[in-house]
């Protein structure tokens, strides 16, 4: 018998199951509560004298919402997981979790913008922060910005633009050699694709509204750590910002993790024959895709992905801005949105908001286009960015 609280598929579909304590309802109720009530004023009064699953408000714990966090947790091999209203309402909860006025970060380049913004705006000009950003592509990079007052490496592996990776395992050592905490986003593996506990890591972020939640009906986070002190910290700061997820989201996400595994599979296969398609077409230059065994890094990938799931980018060989946008507007299946992780299929052109420079920056061209392989299957989405193609003279 598989232990389930070690293997994927038992914790996503089972773990938390509490049949004695919910009526036998296979599938437990969403809390729909803000507070609960106690049978004498001894017990509210003191967190003591409280039976061990007590629960108190909703802006501190909820049962719905903390057997999503025990799922989490499990399938990222971490021993505490919280849930948050957003993936950056995590996020911003992490890196406070660990860093303080005057502390210096070290970030990958193209990590989640969002992200970027939040210490660029605020903790930098704010609260004194500094900030160094490598590519992420050698560890030398790493070591070279370490200063004193670092506290805090923030990793994406893979990077959701141009899918480049970074050494995890290397960063971890390197980290733990001078006593900084690593952060990584994981929410393209996912934990059923990466699990970056086990290669050192502290802390696991995911943004909920992705893979885990898997149906884009929601907006949620997620953060898992072993880390007794970090997840201390984290629930002192949800409890005070007020970040924690609502029942009726938690529930979706716990709904979405029970066929994770499938999805996620379901995904990565239509991505690699769309991938491999968009690499074999003639209009087609690059392809940035982990799964390609044409990444340039694939020996590394190889060595800390299981897969790689549906999101990828490419760009023409020869395109005006005008052919591309056409391109863009004649898809029929793939969608024009933000976002990605949901059943369906997505496109945008990240770089065409800013300017040609700012790609090359980012080690991109400008005329990039970024998809999200939904499961229409992989001949359906193939035929349209075939007609796409064709109706934009590409
Ligand atoms: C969407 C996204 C986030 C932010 O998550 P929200 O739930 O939208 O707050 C963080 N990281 C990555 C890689 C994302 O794609």
């Amino acid at each position: 018998m598989a232990d389930y609280k070690k293997d994927d598929q038992l914790i996503a579909t089972h773990l938390g199951d509490e049949y004695e304590k919910y009526l036998g309802s296979i599938i437990p109720p969403i809390f729909m509560n803000s507070l609960h009530v106690f049978d004498n004023i001894e017990e509210y009064n003191d967190k003591t004298k409280r039976k061990p699953d007590s629960y108190f408000y909703g802006r501190v714990s909820n049962p719905t919402t903390h057997i999503v966090e025990r799922k989490v947790a499990a399938m990222e091999h971490a021993e505490y997981g919280l849930a948050f209203a957003s993936g950056m309402a995590a996020a911003t909860t992490a890196l406070m979790s660990v860093c303080k006025a005057g502390s210096h970060i070290i970030c990958v380049k193209n990590a989640y913008g969002v992200l970027t913004g939040y210490i660029d705006n605020y903790c930098v000009p704010e609260l004194g922060m500094s900030v160094t950003y490598v590519n992420g592509e050698n560890l030398e990079e790493f070591e070279k910005a370490i200063q004193p007052n670092t506290d805090l490496i923030i990793l994406e592996s893979p990077v959701s633009l141009v899918f480049t990776v970074q050494d995890i395992r290397g960063v971890t050592a390197l980290a733990k050699k001078h006593n900084i905490k690593t952060y990584i986003d994981n929410s393209y593996c996912t934990p059923i694709f990466q699990k970056p506990l086990d290669m050192g890591v502290d802390i696991v972020m995911h943004t909920a509204s992705k893979y885990l939640g898997g149906h884009s009906d929601i907006i949620g986070g997620m953060l898992a750590t072993s880390d007794e002190a970090i997840f201390k910290k984290a629930s002192m700061l949800r409890e005070m910002l007020g970040g924690i997820i609502g029942p009726m989201e938690a529930w979706l996400v716990m709904r979405g993790i029970r066929t994770l595994d499938v999805r996620v599979r379901r995904h990565a296969k239509i991505a690699l024959e769309v991938a491999t398609w968009l690499e074999q077409n003639e209009k087609v230059g690059k392809v940035y895709y982990p799964g390609l065994a044409s990444h340039p890094q694939h020996e590394l990938i190889a060595s800390q992905q299981s897969g790689s799931t549906g999101l990828m980018s490419f760009e023409f060989k020869d395109a005006s801005r005008e052919q591309v946008c056409k391109f863009v507007n004649e898809l029929k299946i793939f969608k024009i949105g933000v976002s990605w992780g949901g059943f369906e299929s997505l496109v945008c052109t990240p770089m065409y908001p800013s300017t040609p420079e700012h790609a090359a920056e980012a080690g991109c061209g400008w005329g990039i286009v970024r998809i999200h392989c939904g499961l229409e299957g992989a001949a359906n989405l193939i035929a349209d960015l075939k007609q796409a193609m064709e109706a934009a003279g590409i």
